[in-house]
């Protein structure tokens, strides 16, 4: 594996700064990429701009330079690639993979009732399906993948690597393989429906972008917080439709808060100090398993993190 291209990526959100959660991925990917000799890129995904903070893309950048962590290459600012999710989107309309949908969201949740689902389920229900087959006269809002009449081929894995082969593509549920978690299933039909790829208002969704991105700049490998697993079968059915190559994926442990939670922005995870970041890089390594430093205070940041590079091919390279 060491002669084939590498590339990988961290691609923030500039909803704040980054917070101990966050860095745990940043790192994670930063490792991964030099214990692969590869490449690492840095994308702002700014596309939902109501939960953007002005200034904290710089800010992020910053940090990560604080704490050795520089890309490879110029970041990337997903607000300026519009363009080419529109093609993107335009593909899979012209490939019938993808339909406009006329649904607000009281739509969507009388439609959920009347096919019996209890409203105050927590669990978000998938989407109904009312426009699959035409707006009847309405007037589109969004624009929806059709997850219902997929067929999982085998992925085409990036230039020069090899990917698991999928071997029960039997069944309706994608299958596919993490580096950390092993062996993963969702059936994204049943669990999540047909997803937005371009909001009602009017804003470019995560999913659409992310794959597109990721296979713009070539990404063999994403690592990032296990948070987001469960995105990865509807990031590997758009691939498919698109036509592009499937990446590796691992998926990190997560920071949990006091609480229990996940620790996010959104539940108020503090700002890092990063006035000691090798104080705050050896938090991360050690969320991701990863030996303690022995003399902690002693060590430079690079020395630091080139143990930490010997450290993550020892415990992530090999299987699963
Ligand atoms: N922008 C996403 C986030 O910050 C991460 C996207 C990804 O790594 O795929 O949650």
């Amino acid at each position: 594996s060491g002669a084939a291209r590498y590339i990988g990526r961290f691609a923030p959100s500039p909803t704040g700064p980054l917070h101990a959660g966050s860095l745990v991925a940043a790192l994670a990917s930063w490792l991964d990429a030099r214990a692969h000799g590869g490449q690492w890129l840095v994308r702002i995904e700014d596309v939902d701009t109501p939960r953007c903070v002005p200034g904290a893309d710089q800010l992020i950048l910053q940090q990560l330079a604080t704490c050795g962590l520089v890309p490879d290459a110029e970041p990337q600012w997903q607000s300026a690639r519009s363009a080419h999710y529109q093609r993107a989107l335009d593909q899979l309309v012209a490939q019938g993979h993808a339909y406009p949908c006329a649904c607000s969201r009281k739509d969507i949740e009388d439609a959920q009732a009347a096919l019996g689902h209890a409203r105050e389920r927590h669990a978000a229900l998938p989407y109904p399906g009312t426009c699959r087959h035409g707006l009847q006269g309405r007037t589109g809002r969004s624009w929806r993948f059709n997850a219902t009449d997929f067929k999982q081929k085998q992925p085409l894995p990036p230039d020069g690597y090899a990917l698991p082969a999928i071997n029960s593509i039997a069944n309706n549920a994608l299958h596919w393989h993490d580096r950390r978690l092993g062996p993963q299933q969702q059936d994204v039909a049943r669990s999540v429906g047909d997803f937005v790829l371009h909001r009602a208002d009017g804003l470019w969704a995560y999913q659409l972008a992310v794959v597109v991105d990721d296979a713009a700049q070539g990404i063999t490998d994403v690592v990032r917080g296990e948070d987001l697993a469960d995105n990865t079968p509807r990031q590997i059915l758009l691939q498919q439709a698109l036509g592009v190559p499937t990446p590796r994926y691992l998926h990190t442990p997560l920071v949990h808060g006091a609480n229990g939670e996940k620790l996010s922005k959104q539940n108020g995870a503090r700002a890092l100090d990063l006035a000691d970041p090798l104080q705050a890089l050896a938090q991360a390594a050690l969320v991701l398993g990863l030996p303690a430093l022995e003399h902690p205070h002693n060590n430079h940041l690079g020395d630091a993190l080139t143990r930490w590079v010997a450290a993550w091919r020892r415990h992530y390279n090999g299987s699963p």
